[in-house]
């Protein structure tokens, strides 16, 4: 793993936390860092004000904090994303796959999921396509006990709704439910 990988991870374990400020990075903890991880930290600055940089940049507009998304790669994402062999595009692409995951998982419907759409598992869905499927992505919730959201009847294919951060948040549950 790069060194600011492991400055961040060092950092994080002990519940204190980078912000970039400008040219500057501050230090938020709930008590004073080792002297010789201050050191390292100094020392590592340029890069690791990249890092979040480039952190920040993908969370942007998303209910999503660049500690978050950081928590979400693995650490050999957080190596390689250090070194730079990440682009900003792969990554943005990666905060938006976890966004809709996160919105998946709280009940929402994924901005574009607007067609009425049948799961052999789930039963009538809202997906992107009016396709008929052995399994969707509304089967991860399922199987967890999580919120399905339902299209209301047949040959609906337009969900009413708001768009909150890119998502589009659905009528309030619990939906109804349809077996069918
Ligand atoms: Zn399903």
């Amino acid at each position: 793993m790069s060194a600011p990988a492991e400055l961040l991870e060092a950092i994080q374990a002990r519940g204190a936390e980078l912000v970039p400020a400008g040219e500057r990075l501050r230090v938020r903890a709930p008590e004073p860092l080792p002297e010789d991880l201050m050191g390292e930290l100094r020392r590592h600055r340029d890069e690791l004000l990249r890092l979040l940089t480039v952190l920040a940049d993908a969370c942007r507009d998303l209910p999503l904090s660049p500690q978050e998304l950081r928590a979400r790669l693995a650490p050999e994402g957080l190596a390689d994303l250090a070194a730079g062999r990440i682009d900003a595009e792969t990554l943005r692409a990666f905060a938006d796959a976890v966004h809709a995951s996160d919105a998946r998982e709280a009940g929402h419907v994924p901005v574009g999921w607007t067609r009425r759409a049948h799961c052999r598992g789930c039963g009538p869905v809202y997906l992107w396509a009016p396709v008929s499927v052995d399994g969707c992505p509304w089967c991860l919730n399922r199987a967890k006990g999580l919120l399905v959201p339902r299209p209301p009847h047949a040959g609906a294919y337009c969900i009413q709704g708001r768009t909150v951060s890119g998502v589009l948040v659905t009528s309030d549950p619990p939906y109804p439910e349809d077996t069918r």
